[in-house]
């Protein structure tokens, strides 16, 4: 398994390989072992700190400069770093979380690719300082990158770890603060978001000694969908029947949306602006539902395993079609064919069976497609009640997998007889961390110009491509229709 200086890219399990190869930590008082460890980091030939202006400050405060940001990496990548190749100013907003209820997620600023070994951190800050084969260099460092990084929120300890590991609630370890002659900041902040913020306030303060800035959920969510959808080329896409394309829309002509946001409960957003939104809906039934009931049902010990049975699932043996119904025959009188389902789990009452005579992958399929087709529904019935054409979806239960994609775009589709339009974003689950950073710098992008973010399409020549994730997909007619009739 590739570790954490290959892959900025982590998932959770990644962290255990993370400790075993660079840190040893107590897990109880990381900042007890603080002041040990910078000593130990600390080399005789190591230059102080640059004084002065060799560092590039556009104004009294470190500026975050998201010109020409660009993903980095392929078109299939999950959770792709995110190039900020103008960065400058030494911003020391290196950190910010969104712990909600399900899953912490975090974004974070480097300068370098990710590689964090003592070694390497060394060299990081030689380089960071300017500092080649003995001699400063004058000019500043230029660019670096976002990455981004989830842990379970019940594995709360693990994130605390990979946060003091990276030295990432001192600024990262690019910065000067973890040198031993720079004093420990008493005062440091973390901008995060999301209910836990509150809840584990007091462990990050007890843990590494930071403050949690609270920013609004709903806020942070809109400020990181509108940065993606203004700033980064091949962020969003439409998913249909397999296909995936990526869009780019014109600027001028993004807002009014809805940004449908599926985590462990799902909210709907009307955005109008920059700061402009109104929460018009939601719903309890959402990814915490899926996950929930489906670890029940199945025993299923992490969510991808739930997904992937899905996979070789078929709901045919749960769900009650119309077909079950009508003998086999389509009710074709409103236009519904016998393949449709009329029910969810709805054959589970007329049969004499118990849990176990059903198999856990017709389980998780027929679970996945009655929420997901739920959510595009209730989705698209926001977008008509405020005359919407255009449905962003985001939040880590869409976890980039096709069938999940397919049936929230064949609910929207099918409702709206193709006047309203499905989309996806490839940083779905971070829109609430990238808020929450970008809220260190609250004027962030008024402040750019249009021509400086975006490297735009011709448009009406969209990038498409993209390998497929999950089963093939047949006829969505039959694969995710009609619930109730
Ligand atoms: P929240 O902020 O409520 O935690 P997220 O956007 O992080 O919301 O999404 C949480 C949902 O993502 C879960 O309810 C589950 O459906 C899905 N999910 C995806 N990957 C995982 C995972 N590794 N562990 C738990 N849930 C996951």
């Amino acid at each position: 398994m590739a570790g954490l200086r290959d892959d900025p890219i982590l998932e959770t399990n990644d962290i255990k390989e993370e400790k075993r190869e660079e840190v040893s930590l107590d897990k109880n008082k990381p900042q007890d072992k603080e002041k040990e460890r910078d000593i130990n980091n600390n080399s005789n030939n190591m230059a102080p700190p640059p004084t002065g202006n060799s560092i590039h400050r556009s104004g009294s405060r470190p500026q975050l400069d998201l010109s020409k940001a660009a993903i980095q990496g392929n078109s299939e990548e999950r959770d792709p770093t995110i190039l900020l190749p103008n960065q400058s100013d030494d911003i020391s907003s290196h950190l910010a979380l969104d712990i909600g209820g399900s899953l912490i997620k975090l974004v974070y600023f480097s300068r370098h690719e990710d590689r964090s070994s003592d070694d390497k951190r060394k060299k990081n800050v030689k380089e960071r300082l300017g500092i080649s084969n003995g001699n400063r260099r004058s000019y500043p460092v230029l660019g670096g990158r976002l990455h981004f990084v989830k842990f379970e929120t019940h594995k709360i300890n693990e994130c605390i770890d990979f946060i003091y590991s990276k030295r990432l609630h001192r600024g990262g370890i690019d910065s000067h603060s973890w040198l031993p002659d720079a004093p420990a900041n008493e005062n440091a902040i973390i901008k995060a978001t999301g209910g836990g913020a509150y809840k584990f306030a007091d462990l990050f303060k007890q843990r590494l000694g930071v403050t949690l800035d609270k920013e609004d959920e709903m806020d942070c969510l809109v400020a990181g969908a509108n940065f993606l959808l203004k700033a980064i080329r091949h962020e969003a896409f439409t998913h249909m029947e397999g296909q995936k394309e990526f869009v780019q829309i014109d600027q001028n002509e993004l807002f009014p949306y809805l940004l449908v946001n599926i985590g462990s409960g799902v909210s709907m957003i009307k955005v109008d602006g920059e700061g402009k939104f109104q929460r018009v809906s939601g719903t309890n039934v959402g990814g915490g539902t899926y996950w929930g009931l489906g670890r029940l049902l199945t025993k299923c010990k992490s969510f991808d395993e739930l997904l992937e049975l899905s996979q070789r699932g078929d709901n045919r043996t749960i769900d009650m079609l119309v077909g079950d119904i009508y003998g086999g025959m389509d009710y074709s009188k409103i236009g519904l064919s016998a393949s449709t389902i009329a029910s969810s789990f709805g054959k589970a009452i007329s049969e004499n069976k118990e849990l176990e005579d059903y198999r856990p992958e017709d389980i998780s399929l027929s679970l996945l497609r009655m929420i997901s087709y739920n959510i595009g529904q209730i989705s698209y019935l926001n977008a008509l009640r405020f005359g919407l054409k255009r449905i962003f979806f985001g939040g880590f239960f869409i976890r980039g997998h096709a069938y999940t994609m397919d049936t929230i775009s064949f609910a929207v589709q099918f409702w709206s007889k193709g006047e309203a339009q499905a989309m996806f974003l490839r940083h779905e689950g971070f829109l609430g961390s990238l808020g929450a950073f970008m809220s260190y710098e609250k004027h962030g992008l008024d402040d750019l110009m249009v021509h400086q973010l975006v490297e735009r399409f011709p448009m009406g020549a969209p990038y498409t491509g993209g390998k497929i994730h999950g089963p093939p997909l047949g006829d969505l007619n039959e694969k995710a229709s009609k619930i109730v009739f």
